[in-house]
């Protein structure tokens, strides 16, 4: 027997570990790890913190009275000569964090000490087109496996304990334009049983045609795909499924240069879902924003001497509810018809219950604050179960502004749940030989009155905390014609201060009301995600370097830290051996510095970086 075992290595193996545990046995994460993810304070397993996207920790040991001792614990560089953007929300698992840094690296490091246990660098292209910066937003965990998608349109699975390729799939051409920055999500599909990573695309500034997937989590082959631009046809199990809404994409003009078909602007029409979904577990159903319809230019998707109010490019630039078992789209609410501006839909869609204030019913509903200036509140399971499919805005709960001096529209009708857009904003059409219109003063900008820094939820106060901004665009409109690989936008900006004193507000805003609880301002554009804890705190980051610390209730400042570079990225909280740990990325970039007109101007004093640094009270 003896001499068997020695020469069978497994049987081996397992004798030993029977006799005596390995020094270094690496837990594995389940799908009831993940699917608790919002209770254990232990671990962060998934963006969002929670399949609800609420950001939000159980953890209180770092609270209101004892904030003010917070001191570093560590600090880790990402090292190199690249450095740019750092916007990743890292993951906790077992004593080790995982966080993605800028050009599709990643890193592995002792949560307790900072020590790095493996790194991994993707070799990426020459000819990658990223249109706002070389960023990764982070990872996600499920097994024995780290996922994350990289610049070159691929999704890379790594073995979470040593770093190694376990699988790397190209899924999109990096050469026209798709990309990837948001961080893959772990879902179950509650039909099948299987456990999926859920995954978007990016490249709306290309003309690309954005699609979200869901692939096996073993082997990373594609389950489903679903096309974001009506009439587009989806994908499951490697076969054709059904198209998106009616096949004849009536929400989207026939070229005029055409006869028949539809071809540049359609076939061009973006709606890439590129931030991370939610997943609303009884339902099955994903929850994802989609990006604004390609070209910018609002006259090439509209018809020819009507009103671009008639044409709402479906299903761009809005939330969409998608089926986890066969990827087909259920309901979708459009946050912007027709959006001329670049507002997209894409920021986080937090999942979230209410009790109505009017009836006492529990409302299941979800919460989305728009690059458009419009918080919205919709009816999840209106949404989840198709009421109003393809489109009709029948899920609009409340659609109020979270920032001051909105331009392009006059609130949103309740009973239509459209919005009373002011026409003069669609940006004129160049006049007959002019290679540009005139210029249009619009606010919010593209850049939004918040941007892809998910909000978060405290079930704590009810309150949102939203990452703003205050400011605006000079906005015209170019001519443009598609072009695989160039710039598809038809339109030029600038943008501008809004107010002398502040361009970042953090607002806290209570979503039975509309109401603004609080308000907080910085003098540079917020570009950080927030986090609130059981202990009464909302952590965010502010692009002159400071991780800073509020109390949820009164917005009052309650501490502040120097990173030495601009912070951009998402706070994620843990414990540890007793301890609780606060965690964020620092590292000046994003689109703010490459689009930001007089901001990238006002940011350019701000250094470059790539670090994490955890913080934690000072042992009593
Ligand atoms: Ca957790
Ligand atoms: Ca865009």
């Amino acid at each position: 027997m003896k001499t068997f075992a020695l020469r069978n290595p497994a049987l081996a193996l397992a004798l030993g570990a029977l006799v005596t545990a390995p020094a270094y046995a690496a837990k594995t994460v389940s799908w009831d790890d993940i699917v608790n993810d919002d209770k254990t304070g232990k671990d962060v397993l998934t963006y969002g913190l929670g399949m609800k996207a609420q950001r939000h920790s159980p953890l209180k040991q770092i609270n209101t009275k004892t904030v003010a001792g917070l001191t570093p614990a560590w600090s880790y560089s990402f090292g190199g000569e690249k450095q740019r953007g750092q916007e990743g929300q890292a993951l906790v698992h077992d004593g080790v964090v995982y966080v993605t840094g800028s050009y599709s690296r990643m890193y592995a490091l002792d949560a307790k000490t900072g020590k790095r246990l493996w790194s991994y660098e993707h070799r990426l292209p020459d000819d990658i087109r990223p249109c706002c910066d070389v960023v990764n937003r982070g990872a996600a965990i499920y097994g024995d496996k780290v996922f994350f998608g990289t610049l070159d349109a691929g999704m890379v699975a790594l073995n979470k304990d040593t770093g190694k390729v376990v699988w790397s799939k190209k899924w999109g051409d990096h050469k026209v334009g798709y990309t990837m920055s948001g961080a893959p999500f772990v879902v179950k599909d509650a039909k099948s049983g299987r456990v999926m990573l859920v995954h978007g695309s990016s490249g709306d500034e290309f003309g690309v045609v954005g699609y979200l997937f869901a692939r096996d989590v073993d082997t990373g082959e594609e389950i489903w795909a679903r096309p974001m631009v009506e009439g587009h046809m989806g994908r499951l199990n490697g076969k054709d499924s059904t198209p998106t809404g009616d096949a004849k994409a009536p929400s989207w003009p026939d070229d005029p240069s055409r006869e028949t078909g539809k071809v540049e602007a359609w076939s061009h029409g973006g709606g890439a879902p590129w931030q991370t979904a939610s997943f609303d577990v009884e339902q099955n159903m994903v929850v994802i924003g989609t990006g604004n319809p390609a070209p910018w230019n609002t006259w090439k998707r509209t018809k020819e001497g009507d009103s671009p109010t008639k044409w709402p490019s479906l299903f761009t630039s809005g939330q969409a509810y998608v089926d986890a078992a066969t990827g087909e789209l259920k309901g979708f609410f459009s946050h912007t018809p027709n959006d001329a501006w670049d507002f997209s839909g894409n920021n986080s869609v937090l999942l979230f219950e209410y009790k109505d204030p009017k009836t006492g019913k529990m409302v299941k509903a979800s919460a989305h604050a728009d690059r458009n200036g419009y918080f919205f509140v919709t009816d999840r399971e209106k949404l989840a179960t198709g009421a109003g499919y393809p489109w009709k805005q029948t899920a609009l709960i409340g659609a109020w502004p979270f920032v001051d001096g909105i331009t392009w529209a006059k609130g949103f009708d309740s009973k239509t749940g459209l919005p009373n857009v002011v026409e003069s904003q669609y940006p004129p059409k160049p006049k007959a030989g002019a290679d540009k219109g005139e210029s249009i003063f619009v606010s919010p900008p593209f850049l939004g009155g918040t941007n892809w820094m998910p909000m978060s939820y405290s079930p704590d106060t009810e309150l949102f905390y939203i990452p703003a901004n205050h400011w605006a665009m000079d906005y015209w409109t170019e001519n443009v014609t598609y072009k695989a690989g160039a710039a598809y936008l038809g339109q030029g900006f600038r943008i501008k201060k809004l107010f002398d004193d502040h361009v970042g507000i953090l607002r806290a805003i209570d979503p039975k009301t509309g109401k603004i609880a609080w308000e907080h301002k910085e003098q540079f554009p917020l570009w950080a995600g927030t986090l609130t804890t059981a202990g009464g705190l909302l952590f965010t980051g502010t692009s002159d370097g400071y991780v800073k610390a509020f109390d949820a209730k009164s917005g009052k400042e309650l501490w502040k830290f120097q990173t030495g570079s601009g912070v951009v990225s998402v706070p994620i909280t843990w414990e540890q051996d007793g301890e609780q740990y606060v965690g964020i990325s620092s590292g000046y970039g994003g689109a703010v510095p490459l689009w930001g007109g007089d901001m990238a101007e006002l940011t350019k004093q701000v250094s470059q970086g790539g670090s994490f640094w955890a913080f934690k009270l000072p042992k009593r």
